[in-house]
């Protein structure tokens, strides 16, 4: 469940001696608004202003004095008037920023997944499609080609290999696929042909995590 930072903020900042009720939706906490003051309304001694804390994320601002009233979906931007409320409350300039900030970053990593560093194919990699034709005089390619002698031809095929060792000193020994389109490479993965149970070489941790939107 990801994080819901309006409503950590909002009771972070319950002004003291609120009340606290169970509604039908969640949770409503009543004290007096401090909003009216600010707002051309004598101050509130009546308790009439209402945070809702709502089961489905969603979280409420009210006060049936002053009128000010807001709602804040849990993956949605930041809402004006919350954040209003949220200065009523006594939340500073500088939470109120970093509080966006991490409501954007969380939707951008929700609607964008983890963020996943573009990197090249390893040196020298070549797609085994445009090897199996003329092969190169290499024992490893050819050790390569017989790990993957059951496999389909076009998923096989689809795979890259290069001559060099690399940092690795031994990426001569593993096949590698790529993720995303050959016009917009993302990463690649490399596994061994030495070890079944090794790790394979991946060039970012997220990348298994990795959608193709075109897919
Ligand atoms: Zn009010």
């Amino acid at each position: 469940m990801s994080p819901n930072y309006v409503r950590d903020a909002l009771l972070a900042h319950l002004p003291p001696r609120s009340r606290r009720y169970q509604i039908a939706t969640g949770t409503k906490y009543t004290f007096n608004c401090p909003a009216c003051t600010h707002l051309g309304h004598a101050p509130d001694t009546r308790q009439r202003g209402a945070i809702f804390v709502n089961a489905d994320g969603s979280t409420g601002y009210d006060c049936f004095n002053c009128q000010l009233r807001t709602r804040q979906q849990p993956d949605k931007h930041l809402a004006h008037k919350m954040e209003q409320v949220l200065g009523y409350l006594g939340m500073s300039e500088e939470e109120c920023r970093k509080l966006r900030f991490h409501i954007s970053a969380a939707l951008y990593a929700k609607n964008n997944g983890p963020r996943i560093q573009k990197r090249d194919l390893p040196s020298g990699a070549i797609l085994i499609k445009h090897l199996v034709a003329n092969p190169p005089d290499d024992q490893s390619f050819r050790d390569v080609m017989a790990d993957l002698e059951d496999m389909n031809e076009e998923i096989r095929d689809s795979y890259y290999w290069t001559a060099e060792p690399g940092a690795s000193g031994d990426m001569n020994r593993r096949y590698i696929w790529f993720f995303g389109t050959t016009h917009d490479p993302v990463g690649w993965a490399a596994k061994t042909i030495d070890d079944r149970d090794a790790e394979d070489i991946l060039s970012d941790p997220n990348i298994w995590l990795f959608v193709d939107d075109e897919d």
